[in-house]
């Protein structure tokens, strides 16, 4: 059999990463043996597939764009020959899972469970595309309780639905690998301590995996108002032992006390009307950039508490934005003095929604501005409402209320725009907790789908997902629609699904579409959210009550399924059968919450612990036990102990 060649102009990582990615799968879908050279120059008469930047080919993506941060495509074969180029390094890498996608290649879920590629006789198809992302920024950030294996799996998944990003919070992620590794929610695995030494570890190699597929990276976030002040901050945890005494003095000061907020360092705003105070946090995270220049996006946020702004005469009469905006500058002016073009993330968060009064950012190139309305509802999209004539609530230090109607985080959006014509994205939780509540994620889909399309008429130029990283149970329609969507904006979601789900369970898609819109609709998520009105709850309940028929009904197409010859199929049919006993014990929880008495609904809710705990060992690939415990568990009255979370 001839050999498929393959020619790479390009020598960064991401074009040999393409290269070996095109050889192995090529190789398995057409039989034949795969060759890669490495070529100097392009030469349209020499067969072969060629592989590099747009201008290896003296080709341009004519959007205006900047090449190093957004990613356009053009391939164009004819069977062995032709090329596959991408406007940057990490382009080409998406080029060649692109090419490889329009092959019929699927990738389902990560890792090797959720491959599936298609036999295609010895002859490969022509392929023409030409296309540009719709929007620049389109990651995933760390969240939930995570292994090695699961953010490594996720990180080599992202370029194939066209990803581009990943942000790792904290410095080293402590938190989320030490609720795996120490297996919070679940005592039947074997306890052990988890170090930061180790998450340090992890961390680097992560970091090794990310840069290599050349996806931006962010990092950090959290910790730059503990931190630098010798106030360890690696998670959520209460702080123990006494604060250094010289860091006391820079915490805010709140009904005349100094002292941290609820005793977890993280969430303790601080006094940044003290010019020291901005200058230890400010030459920490100069110290950060000079020493990671791989790190392409510092994020520099405060605290994650709300209504804990300092009251002291320095800060009082100042909002909270203000003083961040006077940081960002004084961080720049560093920043530009130590000649690092690193750039840097602030965000409209709780108290910082409301924008400055005064003060403005004066190099808006340095920075991008992330908002991120974590109380807003998910039951609407933003998009389908507008903040005109949506009056902000006004700014009362310390007694904030913060918005759920979409409209108004608009507005808070557009106030904050106003002043700032920069770069921005949008960082948002569908999949932090919400999905838990949606377990069939039809309708979460359809939100998702509804705000990133939406994204660019609010300004916004992409997405980053604060997310549980195992985020496909039973599918992963939820992650195939926001990585598609965000590629390309006017995909469908019919077409969205209807492609996921045909290649997740072959002919049986259909049905499953199906099933799951069904349970999506069963589950009324609203009534989880509290958003639902008595009638609303009480047709829930009636509906909860017909979750189980629905489940039995699908088993003799499961039971069909688990015999598919392609393996990716097959397991997907039988996580769509564990999946069926979630929902059978979810909705008997619920339904025992709302009509049982309480030994009864304790009694429900514990058997769907037990469950979620015993199946983790076969679906912790899929699921986040740990964040689902938290959710759905928390929703039911359980307490932490009972679930068997100790920190
Ligand atoms: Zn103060």
């Amino acid at each position: 059999m001839a050999p498929i060649t393959i020619y790479r102009l390009d020598n960064t990582p991401p074009a040999e990463l393409a290269a070996n990615e095109l050889k192995r799968c090529l190789s398995k879908m057409t039989g034949r043996p795969v060759k890669v050279w490495v070529a100097s120059a392009y030469e349209p008469f020499m067969p072969g597939l060629w592989l590099g930047l747009l201008q290896d080919f003296g080709l341009r993506d004519d959007g205006g764009c900047e090449p190093d941060w957004d990613d356009a495509v053009h391939l164009r074969t004819d069977g062995d020959s032709g090329y596959i180029a991408g406007s940057n390094e990490r382009s080409i890498l998406l080029a060649a899972y692109r090419y490889l996608a329009e092959l019929g290649c699927r990738w389902v879920r990560p890792g090797k469970t959720g491959e599936i590629l298609p036999e295609l006789g010895e002859t490969l198809p022509e392929v023409e595309v030409q296309e540009r992302a719709s929007y620049r920024h389109r990651g995933v950030c760390i969240e939930g309780a995570v292994s090695w294996e699961h953010v490594r799996d996720m990180v080599e998944w992202l370029p194939k639905l066209g990803y581009n990003a990943y942000f790792i919070q904290f410095r080293e992620a402590y938190n989320f690998f030490q609720r795996w590794y120490e297996h919070e929610g679940n005592p039947s695995y074997p306890r052990r301590e988890f170090t930061v030494e180790e998450a340090r570890d992890l961390t680097a190699r992560l970091r090794a995996e990310i840069t290599r597929r050349g996806l931006m990276l962010h990092l950090v976030g959290h910790g730059w108002t503990c931190e630098p002040f010798g106030i360890p901050g690696p998670g959520w945890f209460p702080h123990e032992g006494p604060l250094p005494r010289d860091a006391v003095q820079y915490l805010a000061e709140i009904d005349g006390k100094r002292e941290l907020w609820g005793q977890i360092a993280l969430n303790t705003n601080l006094c940044y009307g003290n010019p020291k105070t901005r200058q230890i946090i400010t030459d920490a995270i100069v110290e950060y950039a000079r020493e990671n220049p791989e790190v392409d996006i510092i994020h520099f946020w405060l605290a994650d508490g709300s209504n804990n702004q300092c009251e002291c005469p320095l800060c009082r009469d100042e909002r909270p934005s203000d003083l961040y905006v006077t940081m960002l500058n004084e961080l720049d002016e560093k920043l530009t003095a130590a000649n690092l073009e690193t750039r840097i993330v602030f965000l409209a968060y709780v108290d910082l929604l409301w924008p400055p009064r005064k003060q403005r950012i004066h190099n808006p190139d340095r920075f991008l501005l992330m908002f991120a309305p974590i109380t807003r509802s998910y039951s609407t999209a933003f998009t389908e409402v507008s903040p005109e004539g949506v009056k902000l609530p006004p700014y009362k230090r310390n007694k904030l209320k913060f918005p759920a109607d979409p409209a108004v985080n608009l507005a808070f959006l557009k106030a904050w725009q106003k002043g700032f014509p920069g770069d921005g994205f949008d960082f948002d939780y569908h999949f932090m907790w919400d999905h838990f509540k949606d377990p069939g994620q039809f309708a979460l889909a359809e939100v998702l789908h509804k705000d990133i399309r939406g994204l660019r008429d609010i300004g916004l130029n992409g997405f980053m997902s604060c997310q549980v990283q195992r985020i496909f149970f039973p599918t992963g329609l939820g992650m195939t629609v926001l990585g598609c969507t965000l590629w390309d904006r006017d995909l469908s979601l019919d077409d969205i699904a209807y492609d996921h789900l045909r290649a997740s369970y072959g002919e049986g898609g259909e049905a499953v579409r199906k099933y799951l819109q069904r349970l999506s609709k069963l589950f009324h998520a609203k009534v989880i959210r509290g958003e639902a009105s008595p009638e609303e709850v009480q047709a829930a309940i009636a509906d909860w009550r017909k979750v189980p028929v629905a489940v039995d009904q699908a088993a003799a197409m499961v039971s069909e399924g688990l015999g598919l010859p392609v393996a990716a199929q097959a397991h997907s049919w039988k996580l769509l059968g564990e999946f069926g006993d979630l929902a059978k014990l979810m909705s008997a929880a619920l339904v025992a919450k709302h009509t049982g008495s309480e030994a009864e609904a304790k009694q429900a809710a514990l058997a769907l612990v037990k469950w979620a705990q015993k199946a983790e060992r076969r679906v912790h690939h899929v699921f986040d036990i740990f964040e689902f415990l938290l959710t759905i568990g928390g929703y039911l009255g359980l307490s932490r102990e009972e679930m068997g979370i100790r920190r």
